[in-house]
């Protein structure tokens, strides 16, 4: 017989525990909120635009006032289905009926099912998952050294990353970022982390015949994307593969942007010629639900053994029942042929203006993720252009002072590609005067 409870506790429970409580308290939904609230209640770490953002459908997003906006930002390449796509609206009404966190003292269905969808599709045994890139970056770096660690010794620490790189905002993903500007005046930050140029193939060699032992891990991206939307070629990412064998290190290739179809293949890598140890993803992984995953080897993976590394929330069932289905639609010839097809046209509109206006020094990029380069005379203006898209009805990003990025949803229709030019067209027109 189980002890007699007070009658007192047991009417407090009963009353807490009634279901229409939480429903009829709904009332802060409706409090009056604008972008001048941002100023008085945000740690002021971002710059928003003036207008906010209500509801999307597509690669379309309107604001408070009920403007249009054509998408190109795709939410700094995340909402790779553009918003509310009905696949993933349909995966998360239904996971958010069944179960939404058990932490990882329990495994779960969609997890298991996402885990071994990426398994299937890449070079990876295993994965690991938790809740954004930084994160993601976070865990291949600590695994990278843990394996050195336990197989060859704690001098082989040293992690090699590249200038104007871009891993995240932890201490540690951000000091292997190459931008001072993003891990200065956080010190003492982690050691052992060195920069060389991107794309130079002998700074590589030099570094590895200087201190091939010391050497665990090359983190990089396929493309730099915040770093300017600069692609790796082929022959680097195959030479950093061949240096990373010959020296026992990890190759670790962050496609938190470039992946998940981004390029017109599932991850970069693909059409690079070169495979990794460890890959990142995160971003369009999610299509907007926050996730973030580590794929790497089974051998790779063995030295994070229980209680090595871990998260809350890495896994839980509602973030993994999107994933699922954002997979499911993007690993796809139509979808992933679709994204060439869409470069194609993306690389002739954009041409098309500048034959006209003259203020690209370069178009670059690969599948959905554009870079345009602005020629010497409007350098530093791409925050300009961003602006001057916002008031023309266009959501853009910039990857620095100098270039102005697309990085649209893999599904962005005709009609919003060209609408979305004619408007990019009008804010260059306005912004580079
Ligand atoms: C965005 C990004 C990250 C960081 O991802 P968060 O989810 O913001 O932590 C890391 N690496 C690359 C290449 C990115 O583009």
């Amino acid at each position: 017989m189980p002890p007699p409870l007070s009658s007192a506790a047991q009417a407090i429970v009963a009353a807490s525990s009634r279901r229409d409580v939480a429903i009829s308290s709904g009332g802060a939904a409706t409090l009056p909120v604008s972008r001048a609230t941002f100023d008085e209640v945000m740690v002021p770490c971002y710059a928003p635009a003036p207008y906010v953002p209500v509801r999307g459908e597509g690669s379309r997003v309107w604001d408070q006032d009920g403007r249009m906006y054509i998408d190109f930002a795709g939410g700094v390449a995340v909402t790779a289905l553009g918003h509310c796509h009905p696949a993933m609206v349909k995966a998360l009404e239904e996971q958010a009926r069944k179960l939404w966190h058990v932490s990882n003292w329990f495994t779960n269905e969609p997890a298991l099912r996402l885990a071994k969808r990426l398994i299937d599709a890449t070079f990876a045994e295993r994965v690991f998952f938790c809740n954004s890139g930084a994160e993601a970056n976070e865990a291949a770096l600590k695994l990278a050294r843990r394996y050195a660690h336990d197989r060859h010794g704690p001098k082989k620490m040293r992690v090699v990353s590249t200038l104007n790189a871009f891993h995240g905002r932890t201490l540690f993903t951000v000091t292997a970022g190459g931008q001072a500007k993003y891990s200065s005046g956080f010190g003492p930050i982690p050691e052992g982390i060195t920069h060389l140029p991107y794309n130079d193939v002998a700074a590589l060699e030099a570094e590895f015949a200087a201190r091939g032992p010391e050497i665990c891990a090359v983190i990089l991206e396929p493309m730099q994307g915040e770093g300017g939307m600069r692609p790796g070629t082929p022959e680097y990412l195959q030479a950093a593969r061949r240096l990373c064998s010959a020296h026992d290190a990890m190759l670790i290739f962050d496609e938190i942007q470039s992946g998940m179809g981004r390029t017109g293949t599932l991850f970069s890598y693909m059409q690079k010629g070169a495979v990794p140890d460890i890959l990142t993803s995160a971003k369009g992984l999610g299509g907007g639900f926050p996730i973030g995953a580590m794929l790497a080897t089974a051998d790779v993976a063995s030295v994070m053994s229980v209680g090595v590394h871990g998260t809350t929330y890495g896994g839980n069932p509602l973030a993994c029942a999107v994933a699922g289905a954002v997979f499911d639609v993007i690993n796809t010839t139509e979808v992933l042929d679709g994204v060439k097809a869409r470069h194609a046209l993306f690389m002739e509109g954009l041409k098309a203006i500048n034959a006209r206006r003259r203020v690209f020094a370069d178009l670059r990029g690969e599948g959905v993720w554009l870079g345009c380069e602005l020629d010497a005379r409007w350098k530093g203006k791409s925050m300009d252009v961003l602006k001057a898209a916002g008031d023309a009805g266009l959501m853009l990003l910039v990857a620095g002072p100098d270039v102005v990025r697309l990085a649209p949803s893999l599904l962005i229709s005709l009609d919003e590609i060209l609408e979305g030019l004619a408007r990019l067209e009008i804010a260059l027109n306005r912004a580079l005067t």
